[in-house]
């Protein structure tokens, strides 16, 4: 993961009033490299963050990467680079949705492939049932860092409910507000360095050649993708 210390960008969430860290034992031992996170999952608890915790809490049970909780407190629950449980965790075996996004690998029937490849997010409250401002904010800086950080440009096509991609599952529901979702997301993206694959090419030369983080940023800026992208 290219961190915002090595780039020397302040990522959009690192703003965020709060941080709590609650570590859940339920995470797959990959660590994860640019290019392997292509996309977040937004869920709904269907109860409050202290179930969340208490749930992700107990070996052998779901797990997502962070909670938002209705202050907009942010949960930390598994790193980034690790792969959490918040898609098809119980062992049921829900089909793929039809229409699921094109990023998403070949889905040959195992969900572990689709929970490898994003990182999930879980507000307290409900499906059906309206969130807070609150954690329409945090959830929007909270995307956009991680979107950064992986180096992918956080969209509909990349931002998506649970209930796109697992047929049984409905949250966050149809009271969840996308475009809240998506103005939060745009506030805090002209601070980010959105990367490209190009990008990431020209970081991994420059740190072979051992430039320091202003001289990365240098490079960077030189070729034009130093941007709040559109
Ligand atoms: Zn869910």
């Amino acid at each position: 993961m290219a961190s915002g210390a090595e780039t020397g960008v302040v990522m959009p969430d690192a703003g965020l009033r709060f941080w709590a860290a609650a570590p859940s034992p339920n995470r797959g031992g990959t660590c994860r490299v640019p290019g392997d996170v292509r996309g977040l999952v937004i869920h709904s608890v269907e109860g409050t963050m202290a179930s969340a915790i208490s749930t992700f809490a107990r070996i052998g049970g779901p797990s997502a990467h962070y909670g938002i909780d209705t202050d907009g407190t942010v949960v930390a629950f598994v790193p980034e680079g690790d792969v959490a449980f918040h898609v098809a965790a119980f062992g049921s075996r829900p089909s793929l949705n039809r229409n699921h996004p094109q990023w998403l690998p070949a889905y040959d029937g195992r969900w572990s492939a689709v929970n490898a490849c994003t990182v999930g997010i879980e507000l307290a409250g409900f499906a059906g049932r309206s969130f807070t401002a609150a954690q329409y904010a945090s959830l929007g800086a909270l995307c956009a860092g991680i979107a950064t950080r992986w180096g992918f440009v956080p969209d509909a096509s990349r931002v998506v409910s649970h209930a796109s991609l697992q047929s049984d599952r409905f949250d966050p529901g149809d009271a969840f507000d996308w475009d809240t979702l998506f103005a939060a997301i745009e506030a805090s993206r002209p601070k980010a360095l959105v990367m490209t694959d190009g990008d990431r090419e020209v970081l991994e030369v420059v740190r072979g050649l051992g430039a320091d983080a202003a001289g990365v940023r240098g490079w960077i800026e030189k070729l034009g993708a130093y941007e709040a992208q559109q």
